[in-house]
Protein backbone atom coordinates (compact mmCIF):
# COMPACT_ATOMS: atom_id res chain seq x y z
CA UNK A 1 0.00 0.00 0.00
CA UNK A 2 1.27 3.65 -1.02
CA UNK A 3 0.98 6.04 1.92
CA UNK A 4 1.96 9.54 1.98
CA UNK A 5 2.29 10.62 5.68
CA UNK A 6 1.91 14.61 6.46
CA UNK A 7 3.10 15.85 9.73
CA UNK A 8 4.31 19.51 10.89
CA UNK A 9 6.95 17.80 13.29
CA UNK A 10 8.93 14.45 12.96
CA UNK A 11 12.44 13.47 14.82
CA UNK A 12 14.85 13.75 14.24
CA UNK A 13 14.01 17.15 12.31
CA UNK A 14 11.75 18.94 14.56
CA UNK A 15 10.39 18.23 17.69
CA UNK A 16 7.68 20.01 20.23
CA UNK A 17 5.95 16.99 21.39
CA UNK A 18 4.62 13.59 20.82
CA UNK A 19 3.65 14.14 17.57
CA UNK A 20 7.51 14.50 16.36
CA UNK A 21 8.12 10.86 17.96
CA UNK A 22 5.35 9.47 16.70
CA UNK A 23 5.86 10.76 12.96
CA UNK A 24 9.54 9.68 13.34
CA UNK A 25 8.93 6.34 13.97
CA UNK A 26 5.41 5.28 12.35
CA UNK A 27 6.62 5.51 8.83
CA UNK A 28 9.58 2.92 9.63
CA UNK A 29 6.67 0.66 11.31
CA UNK A 30 4.60 0.79 8.27
CA UNK A 31 7.36 0.63 5.85
CA UNK A 32 8.42 -2.65 8.14
CA UNK A 33 5.51 -3.99 7.34
CA UNK A 34 5.54 -3.68 3.51
CA UNK A 35 4.08 -0.38 2.97
CA UNK A 36 5.79 2.11 0.38
CA UNK A 37 5.69 5.55 2.68
CA UNK A 38 7.15 9.06 2.14
CA UNK A 39 6.80 11.49 4.36
CA UNK A 40 5.90 15.11 4.08
CA UNK A 41 6.93 18.01 6.87
CA UNK A 42 8.22 21.86 6.75
CA UNK A 43 11.57 22.73 6.23
CA UNK A 44 11.85 24.68 9.44
CA UNK A 45 15.23 26.88 10.27
CA UNK A 46 15.83 23.99 12.90
CA UNK A 47 16.16 20.93 10.28
CA UNK A 48 19.62 20.91 9.25
CA UNK A 49 19.33 18.97 5.93
CA UNK A 50 21.21 20.43 2.61
CA UNK A 51 18.60 18.83 0.16
CA UNK A 52 14.81 19.13 0.60
CA UNK A 53 14.69 15.47 0.15
CA UNK A 54 16.23 12.95 2.03
CA UNK A 55 15.56 9.21 3.49
CA UNK A 56 14.77 7.19 6.25
CA UNK A 57 14.43 3.62 7.40
CA UNK A 58 15.38 1.83 4.30
CA UNK A 59 13.93 4.05 1.33
CA UNK A 60 11.26 6.12 3.01
CA UNK A 61 11.72 9.81 1.29
CA UNK A 62 11.26 12.30 3.54
CA UNK A 63 10.13 16.12 1.69
CA UNK A 64 10.80 19.28 3.49
CA UNK A 65 8.39 21.89 1.45
CA UNK A 66 10.64 25.14 1.76
CA UNK A 67 9.59 28.41 1.70
CA UNK A 68 11.40 31.23 3.44
CA UNK A 69 8.66 33.50 4.09
CA UNK A 70 6.65 31.21 6.32
CA UNK A 71 8.70 28.46 7.61
CA UNK A 72 12.82 30.30 8.34
CA UNK A 73 11.74 31.16 11.65
CA UNK A 74 13.22 30.61 15.28
CA UNK A 75 10.08 28.06 16.24
CA UNK A 76 7.55 26.08 14.64
CA UNK A 77 4.68 27.43 15.68
CA UNK A 78 5.23 30.34 18.25
CA UNK A 79 7.00 32.59 20.23
CA UNK A 80 6.64 33.13 23.70
CA UNK A 81 3.94 36.30 23.04
CA UNK A 82 1.90 33.50 21.54
CA UNK A 83 1.00 31.83 18.14
CA UNK A 84 2.66 33.09 15.11
CA UNK A 85 -0.63 35.52 13.70
CA UNK A 86 -0.06 33.53 9.92
CA UNK A 87 0.04 29.90 10.83
CA UNK A 88 -3.40 29.61 8.89
CA UNK A 89 -1.71 30.87 5.69
CA UNK A 90 1.43 29.05 6.96
CA UNK A 91 -0.77 25.40 6.89
CA UNK A 92 -2.36 25.96 3.98
CA UNK A 93 0.59 26.37 1.88
CA UNK A 94 1.81 23.68 3.68
CA UNK A 95 -0.80 21.56 2.66
CA UNK A 96 -1.75 22.24 -0.93
CA UNK A 97 2.14 22.06 -1.47
CA UNK A 98 2.03 18.43 -0.02
CA UNK A 99 -0.24 17.51 -2.89
CA UNK A 100 1.18 19.41 -5.51
CA UNK A 101 4.43 17.71 -4.53
CA UNK A 102 3.07 14.56 -4.70
CA UNK A 103 1.41 15.00 -8.27
CA UNK A 104 4.82 15.80 -9.16
CA UNK A 105 6.65 12.64 -7.91
CA UNK A 106 4.08 10.84 -9.85
CA UNK A 107 3.75 8.76 -6.20
CA UNK A 108 -0.39 8.07 -6.13
CA UNK A 109 -1.01 7.68 -2.48
CA UNK A 110 -3.38 4.98 -1.82
CA UNK A 111 -4.07 6.47 1.98
CA UNK A 112 -2.71 9.91 2.90
CA UNK A 113 -2.22 10.24 6.40
CA UNK A 114 -2.86 13.87 7.69
CA UNK A 115 -2.09 14.86 11.47
CA UNK A 116 -3.29 17.26 13.94
CA UNK A 117 -5.35 20.71 12.24
CA UNK A 118 -2.01 21.66 10.44
CA UNK A 119 -2.29 19.20 7.73
CA UNK A 120 -5.99 18.96 8.55
CA UNK A 121 -6.80 21.19 5.23
CA UNK A 122 -5.61 18.45 3.03
CA UNK A 123 -9.11 16.16 3.40
CA UNK A 124 -10.47 19.17 2.71
CA UNK A 125 -8.15 20.43 -0.64
CA UNK A 126 -8.63 16.68 -1.74
CA UNK A 127 -12.76 16.84 -1.86
CA UNK A 128 -13.35 20.13 -2.79
CA UNK A 129 -9.90 21.60 -4.83
CA UNK A 130 -9.01 18.17 -6.04
CA UNK A 131 -12.43 16.55 -6.32
CA UNK A 132 -11.87 16.19 -10.07
CA UNK A 133 -8.40 15.56 -10.11
CA UNK A 134 -7.94 11.97 -11.48
CA UNK A 135 -4.74 11.66 -9.77
CA UNK A 136 -6.13 11.39 -6.33
CA UNK A 137 -9.18 9.29 -7.59
CA UNK A 138 -8.03 6.52 -5.14
CA UNK A 139 -6.83 8.36 -2.63
CA UNK A 140 -8.54 8.41 0.58
CA UNK A 141 -7.49 10.43 3.86
CA UNK A 142 -6.84 9.57 7.47
CA UNK A 143 -7.01 12.25 10.50
CA UNK A 144 -5.30 11.40 13.13
CA UNK A 145 -6.05 13.97 16.34
CA UNK A 146 -3.05 13.67 18.65
CA UNK A 147 -4.57 16.58 20.70
CA UNK A 148 -7.69 17.99 20.95
CA UNK A 149 -7.00 21.09 22.48
CA UNK A 150 -5.72 22.33 19.33
CA UNK A 151 -7.93 23.25 16.58
CA UNK A 152 -6.23 25.35 14.57
CA UNK A 153 -9.02 28.41 15.37
CA UNK A 154 -8.68 31.57 13.21
CA UNK A 155 -10.74 34.58 12.75
CA UNK A 156 -13.59 34.67 10.28
CA UNK A 157 -11.91 37.19 8.15
CA UNK A 158 -8.62 35.18 7.89
CA UNK A 159 -10.91 32.09 5.48
CA UNK A 160 -9.76 33.55 2.40
CA UNK A 161 -6.36 32.36 3.57
CA UNK A 162 -7.11 28.46 2.79
CA UNK A 163 -8.21 29.41 -0.83
CA UNK A 164 -11.53 27.92 -0.08
CA UNK A 165 -15.40 29.42 -1.44
CA UNK A 166 -16.94 30.94 1.61
CA UNK A 167 -19.89 28.37 1.38
CA UNK A 168 -17.34 26.29 3.49
CA UNK A 169 -17.47 28.44 5.89
CA UNK A 170 -20.76 26.55 7.04
CA UNK A 171 -21.94 24.81 10.37
CA UNK A 172 -21.05 21.74 8.39
CA UNK A 173 -17.84 22.59 7.36
CA UNK A 174 -15.10 25.16 9.03
CA UNK A 175 -17.93 27.75 11.54
CA UNK A 176 -16.90 26.87 14.98
CA UNK A 177 -19.10 29.86 16.76
CA UNK A 178 -18.09 32.53 14.22
CA UNK A 179 -14.73 31.07 13.79
CA UNK A 180 -12.72 29.35 11.30
CA UNK A 181 -11.91 25.84 12.93
CA UNK A 182 -9.54 23.88 10.88
CA UNK A 183 -9.46 20.47 13.01
CA UNK A 184 -13.40 20.74 12.52
CA UNK A 185 -13.72 20.88 8.83
CA UNK A 186 -10.55 18.26 8.50
CA UNK A 187 -12.84 16.06 10.85
CA UNK A 188 -16.09 16.50 8.76
CA UNK A 189 -13.94 15.81 5.26
CA UNK A 190 -11.91 12.90 6.23
CA UNK A 191 -12.58 9.16 5.27
CA UNK A 192 -11.12 8.28 8.37
CA UNK A 193 -10.78 9.69 11.70
CA UNK A 194 -8.29 8.39 14.45
CA UNK A 195 -6.95 9.81 18.25
CA UNK A 196 -3.94 7.76 19.59
CA UNK A 197 -5.59 6.03 22.59
CA UNK A 198 -8.94 3.90 22.27
CA UNK A 199 -9.79 5.46 26.02
CA UNK A 200 -9.27 9.18 24.24
CA UNK A 201 -11.36 8.04 21.52
CA UNK A 202 -14.44 8.08 23.47
CA UNK A 203 -13.83 10.86 25.74
CA UNK A 204 -13.18 12.85 22.99
CA UNK A 205 -17.16 12.30 22.07
CA UNK A 206 -18.21 13.92 25.36
CA UNK A 207 -18.67 17.54 26.58
CA UNK A 208 -15.91 17.07 29.55
CA UNK A 209 -13.25 16.18 26.71
CA UNK A 210 -14.16 17.62 23.35
CA UNK A 211 -13.54 20.59 23.26
CA UNK A 212 -16.74 21.97 21.74
CA UNK A 213 -16.03 19.29 18.76
CA UNK A 214 -18.00 16.33 20.94
CA UNK A 215 -20.97 16.85 18.57
CA UNK A 216 -19.51 16.43 15.17
CA UNK A 217 -16.73 13.57 16.48
CA UNK A 218 -19.86 11.86 17.49
CA UNK A 219 -21.72 12.36 14.62
CA UNK A 220 -18.42 10.88 12.78
CA UNK A 221 -18.18 7.84 15.33
CA UNK A 222 -18.73 5.53 12.87
CA UNK A 223 -15.42 6.46 10.87
CA UNK A 224 -13.46 7.28 14.28
CA UNK A 225 -10.87 5.01 16.12
CA UNK A 226 -8.57 4.59 18.75
CA UNK A 227 -5.14 2.95 18.19
CA UNK A 228 -2.23 3.37 21.03
CA UNK A 229 0.98 4.84 19.91
CA UNK A 230 4.15 3.07 20.48
CA UNK A 231 7.82 3.94 21.08
CA UNK A 232 10.88 3.06 18.95
CA UNK A 233 12.50 0.68 20.88
CA UNK A 234 15.42 1.29 19.13
CA UNK A 235 15.87 4.93 19.79
CA UNK A 236 14.38 4.27 23.98
CA UNK A 237 16.22 1.33 24.47
CA UNK A 238 18.87 1.12 28.04
CA UNK A 239 20.69 -1.36 26.87
CA UNK A 240 22.10 0.98 23.65
CA UNK A 241 21.23 4.48 24.76
CA UNK A 242 24.49 6.24 24.18
CA UNK A 243 23.04 9.40 26.16
CA UNK A 244 23.08 7.26 29.80
CA UNK A 245 25.85 6.31 31.63
CA UNK A 246 25.25 2.63 32.36
CA UNK A 247 23.35 0.77 29.61
CA UNK A 248 21.49 -2.02 31.09
CA UNK A 249 18.56 -4.28 30.48
CA UNK A 250 15.51 -6.00 32.45
CA UNK A 251 18.16 -8.51 33.49
CA UNK A 252 20.46 -6.30 34.99
CA UNK A 253 17.91 -3.52 36.02
CA UNK A 254 19.96 -3.39 39.44
CA UNK A 255 22.26 -1.27 37.38
CA UNK A 256 20.47 1.10 36.89
CA UNK A 257 21.19 3.28 39.99
CA UNK A 258 24.49 4.20 38.35
CA UNK A 259 22.67 5.90 36.04
CA UNK A 260 21.07 7.51 38.95
CA UNK A 261 23.89 8.31 40.35
CA UNK A 262 25.45 10.05 37.36
CA UNK A 263 22.37 11.93 37.03
CA UNK A 264 22.49 13.49 40.45
CA UNK A 265 26.35 13.98 39.74
CA UNK A 266 25.43 15.95 37.02
CA UNK A 267 22.20 17.53 38.40
CA UNK A 268 24.15 19.05 41.49
CA UNK A 269 22.28 16.72 43.72
CA UNK A 270 23.44 14.65 46.45
CA UNK A 271 24.95 11.18 45.13
CA UNK A 272 22.81 8.61 47.29
CA UNK A 273 21.53 5.74 45.67
CA UNK A 274 18.86 5.41 48.51
CA UNK A 275 16.93 8.51 48.43
CA UNK A 276 13.88 8.04 46.13
CA UNK A 277 14.58 10.80 42.90
CA UNK A 278 11.24 11.74 41.19
CA UNK A 279 11.05 13.03 37.72
CA UNK A 280 8.74 14.86 35.16
CA UNK A 281 9.89 15.86 31.71
CA UNK A 282 7.04 17.69 30.12
CA UNK A 283 5.87 20.48 28.51
CA UNK A 284 4.51 23.11 31.04
CA UNK A 285 1.12 23.53 30.31
CA UNK A 286 -2.28 22.92 32.43
CA UNK A 287 -3.17 19.80 30.76
CA UNK A 288 -0.08 18.25 32.36
CA UNK A 289 -1.41 18.19 35.51
CA UNK A 290 1.33 21.05 36.41
CA UNK A 291 -1.55 22.72 38.91
CA UNK A 292 -1.55 19.94 40.77
CA UNK A 293 1.87 19.77 41.42
CA UNK A 294 2.43 23.34 42.12
CA UNK A 295 0.15 22.58 45.22
CA UNK A 296 1.85 20.16 46.59
CA UNK A 297 5.43 20.36 45.57
CA UNK A 298 6.48 21.72 48.82
CA UNK A 299 5.03 18.63 50.63
CA UNK A 300 6.91 16.52 48.17
CA UNK A 301 9.89 18.05 48.87
CA UNK A 302 9.44 17.54 52.67
CA UNK A 303 9.15 13.53 51.95
CA UNK A 304 13.21 13.35 51.69
CA UNK A 305 13.16 12.86 48.13
CA UNK A 306 15.10 14.35 45.17
CA UNK A 307 13.14 15.84 42.27
CA UNK A 308 14.43 16.54 38.77
CA UNK A 309 12.44 18.47 36.54
CA UNK A 310 12.92 19.02 32.87
CA UNK A 311 10.40 21.21 30.58
CA UNK A 312 9.44 24.45 28.74
CA UNK A 313 6.07 26.40 28.45
CA UNK A 314 3.80 28.64 30.25
CA UNK A 315 5.85 31.39 32.29
CA UNK A 316 3.63 31.01 35.28
CA UNK A 317 5.22 27.70 35.57
CA UNK A 318 8.70 28.89 34.63
CA UNK A 319 8.19 31.31 37.75
CA UNK A 320 7.17 28.67 39.84
CA UNK A 321 9.88 26.47 39.53
CA UNK A 322 12.38 28.86 39.28
CA UNK A 323 11.24 29.86 42.72
CA UNK A 324 11.29 26.23 43.86
CA UNK A 325 14.88 25.54 42.81
CA UNK A 326 15.96 28.71 44.94
CA UNK A 327 14.35 28.05 47.67
CA UNK A 328 15.61 23.76 47.59
CA UNK A 329 18.51 24.10 45.60
CA UNK A 330 20.41 20.60 47.47
CA UNK A 331 17.22 18.59 46.58
CA UNK A 332 15.64 19.83 42.94
CA UNK A 333 17.19 20.28 39.52
CA UNK A 334 15.55 21.90 37.46
CA UNK A 335 15.81 22.59 34.09
CA UNK A 336 13.30 25.31 32.19
CA UNK A 337 14.47 23.94 28.81
CA UNK A 338 13.92 21.26 25.75
CA UNK A 339 16.81 18.92 26.00
CA UNK A 340 16.50 15.07 24.02
CA UNK A 341 20.04 14.51 25.89
CA UNK A 342 18.92 14.98 29.34
CA UNK A 343 15.34 13.30 28.74
CA UNK A 344 17.38 10.01 28.00
CA UNK A 345 19.34 10.70 30.89
CA UNK A 346 16.16 11.33 33.31
CA UNK A 347 14.48 8.39 32.21
CA UNK A 348 16.95 6.13 32.97
CA UNK A 349 18.48 8.08 36.34
CA UNK A 350 14.95 8.56 38.00
CA UNK A 351 12.81 6.28 39.91
CA UNK A 352 9.92 7.36 39.48
CA UNK A 353 8.47 10.00 36.96
CA UNK A 354 4.98 11.92 37.49
CA UNK A 355 2.11 12.30 34.59
CA UNK A 356 -0.95 13.66 36.94
CA UNK A 357 -2.10 14.65 33.33
CA UNK A 358 -5.83 16.19 33.18
CA UNK A 359 -6.02 14.98 29.85
CA UNK A 360 -3.89 12.34 27.96
CA UNK A 361 -4.50 11.68 24.53
CA UNK A 362 -2.00 8.95 24.89
CA UNK A 363 1.55 9.69 26.29
CA UNK A 364 4.68 8.73 25.10
CA UNK A 365 6.73 9.59 28.59
CA UNK A 366 4.92 6.97 31.03
CA UNK A 367 5.90 4.01 28.11
CA UNK A 368 9.54 5.29 27.76
CA UNK A 369 9.29 4.71 31.83
CA UNK A 370 8.38 1.47 31.45
CA UNK A 371 10.68 1.01 29.21
CA UNK A 372 13.97 2.44 31.27
CA UNK A 373 12.09 0.53 34.45
CA UNK A 374 11.03 4.27 35.97
CA UNK A 375 7.88 3.64 37.62
CA UNK A 376 5.13 6.27 36.50
CA UNK A 377 2.50 7.90 38.76
CA UNK A 378 -0.05 8.85 36.78
CA UNK A 379 -3.46 9.89 36.28
CA UNK A 380 -5.67 7.37 34.88
CA UNK A 381 -6.88 9.50 31.73
CA UNK A 382 -6.81 8.53 28.29
CA UNK A 383 -3.83 7.08 26.72
CA UNK A 384 -2.43 6.57 30.24
CA UNK A 385 -5.73 4.53 31.51
CA UNK A 386 -5.10 2.54 28.28
CA UNK A 387 -1.04 1.66 29.25
CA UNK A 388 -0.92 2.10 33.56
CA UNK A 389 -2.32 -0.37 36.15
CA UNK A 390 -1.91 0.09 39.58
CA UNK A 391 0.69 -2.38 40.98
CA UNK A 392 -0.68 -4.68 43.37
CA UNK A 393 1.97 -5.88 46.05
CA UNK A 394 0.40 -9.41 46.48
CA UNK A 395 -1.06 -10.09 43.01
CA UNK A 396 2.06 -8.73 41.22
CA UNK A 397 -0.18 -7.49 38.67
CA UNK A 398 0.31 -4.04 37.44
CA UNK A 399 2.77 -1.51 36.46
CA UNK A 400 2.58 1.85 38.57
CA UNK A 401 0.78 4.27 40.87
CA UNK A 402 -2.49 5.95 39.40
CA UNK A 403 -5.39 7.80 40.74
CA UNK A 404 -8.26 9.11 39.41
CA UNK A 405 -9.89 12.15 40.68
CA UNK A 406 -8.22 15.14 39.63
CA UNK A 407 -7.23 16.43 43.14
CA UNK A 408 -3.40 17.35 44.74
CA UNK A 409 -4.36 15.37 47.50
CA UNK A 410 -5.30 12.21 45.31
CA UNK A 411 -1.90 12.58 43.45
CA UNK A 412 0.34 12.89 47.10
CA UNK A 413 -1.52 9.70 48.90
CA UNK A 414 -0.55 8.29 45.15
CA UNK A 415 3.04 9.50 45.48
CA UNK A 416 3.58 8.32 49.47
CA UNK A 417 2.24 4.69 48.33
CA UNK A 418 5.27 4.61 45.94
CA UNK A 419 7.52 6.31 48.17
CA UNK A 420 6.40 3.25 50.61
CA UNK A 421 6.66 0.40 47.83
CA UNK A 422 10.43 2.29 47.59
CA UNK A 423 11.49 1.19 51.06
CA UNK A 424 10.91 -2.45 50.27
CA UNK A 425 14.23 -2.98 48.01
CA UNK A 426 13.02 -6.10 47.09
CA UNK A 427 9.75 -5.26 46.03
CA UNK A 428 10.57 -1.95 44.48
CA UNK A 429 13.18 -3.84 42.12
CA UNK A 430 10.61 -6.44 40.96
CA UNK A 431 8.05 -4.16 40.07
CA UNK A 432 10.95 -2.11 38.11
CA UNK A 433 11.57 -5.55 36.10
CA UNK A 434 8.03 -6.18 35.81
CA UNK A 435 7.75 -2.69 34.07
CA UNK A 436 10.27 -3.06 31.76
CA UNK A 437 8.85 -6.74 30.22
CA UNK A 438 5.96 -4.68 29.02
CA UNK A 439 5.77 -3.84 25.60
CA UNK A 440 4.45 -0.62 23.77
CA UNK A 441 6.43 -1.01 21.05
CA UNK A 442 5.67 0.93 17.47
CA UNK A 443 4.97 -2.12 15.73
CA UNK A 444 1.98 -2.95 17.73
CA UNK A 445 0.39 0.29 16.52
CA UNK A 446 1.66 0.19 12.66
CA UNK A 447 -0.08 -2.91 12.74
CA UNK A 448 -2.91 -1.57 13.70
CA UNK A 449 -2.84 1.20 11.59
CA UNK A 450 -2.21 -1.01 8.61
CA UNK A 451 -5.41 -2.81 9.24
CA UNK A 452 -7.09 0.50 9.65
CA UNK A 453 -5.77 1.49 6.06
CA UNK A 454 -6.88 -2.03 4.87
CA UNK A 455 -9.94 -1.30 5.84
CA UNK A 456 -10.88 2.11 4.26
CA UNK A 457 -9.10 0.68 1.34
CA UNK A 458 -11.83 -1.85 0.83
CA UNK A 459 -14.48 0.88 1.31
CA UNK A 460 -16.21 2.48 -1.58
CA UNK A 461 -14.78 6.05 -2.47
CA UNK A 462 -16.86 8.71 -1.20
CA UNK A 463 -15.25 11.75 -2.91
CA UNK A 464 -18.00 14.32 -1.58
CA UNK A 465 -17.43 14.86 2.32
CA UNK A 466 -19.50 13.33 4.98
CA UNK A 467 -21.09 16.59 6.62
CA UNK A 468 -21.22 19.21 3.24
CA UNK A 469 -24.26 18.54 0.97
CA UNK A 470 -22.72 17.32 -2.37
CA UNK A 471 -23.30 20.16 -4.74
P1 LIG B 1 2.88 15.85 24.41
O1 LIG B 1 2.99 15.43 22.99
O2 LIG B 1 1.49 16.17 24.85
O3 LIG B 1 3.84 16.94 24.78
P2 LIG B 1 3.79 13.15 25.04
O4 LIG B 1 3.95 12.43 26.34
O5 LIG B 1 2.94 12.49 24.01
O6 LIG B 1 3.30 14.62 25.36
O7 LIG B 1 5.22 13.36 24.38
C1 LIG B 1 6.17 14.19 24.93
C2 LIG B 1 7.50 13.88 24.29
O8 LIG B 1 8.30 15.05 24.34
C3 LIG B 1 8.27 12.80 25.02
O9 LIG B 1 9.15 12.17 24.11
C4 LIG B 1 9.07 13.62 26.04
O10 LIG B 1 10.22 12.94 26.47
C5 LIG B 1 9.42 14.83 25.21
N1 LIG B 1 9.64 16.07 25.96
C6 LIG B 1 8.72 16.87 26.55
N2 LIG B 1 9.30 17.96 27.09
C7 LIG B 1 10.62 17.84 26.86
C8 LIG B 1 11.77 18.65 27.17
N3 LIG B 1 11.64 19.79 27.84
N4 LIG B 1 12.99 18.23 26.76
C9 LIG B 1 13.11 17.06 26.08
N5 LIG B 1 12.08 16.26 25.75
C10 LIG B 1 10.85 16.64 26.12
Amino acid sequence: MKIAFVSSEMVPFAKTGGLADVSGSLPLGLEKYGSEVKVFMPKYKTVKVVKNQTVIGKGIDVFFIENEKYFNRENLYGDRSGDYPDNLERFAYFSKAVLETLKKTGFKPDIVHCNDWQSALIPVYLKTIYKDNPFFANTKTVLTIHNLAYQGLFDKSLFPQTGLDWELFSIDGFEFYGKVNVLKAGIEFTDFINTVSPTYAGEIQTKEFGYGLEGVLQKRSDALFGILNGIDYDVWNPATDKNIAKNYDASSSDQKYLNKEDLQRSSGLTVDKNVPLIGIISRLADQKGLDLIADIIEKILKLKVQFILLGAGDDRYHVLFDGIAKKYPKITSINLKFDAVLAQKIYAGCDMFLMPSRFEPCGLGQMICLRYGTVPIVRTTGGLKDTISEYNESTKQGNGFTFLDYSSAKLFDTIKRALSLYKKKAAWLELVKRAMGYDFSLEHSAKEYLALYAKLASKKSARNHAGCVAK
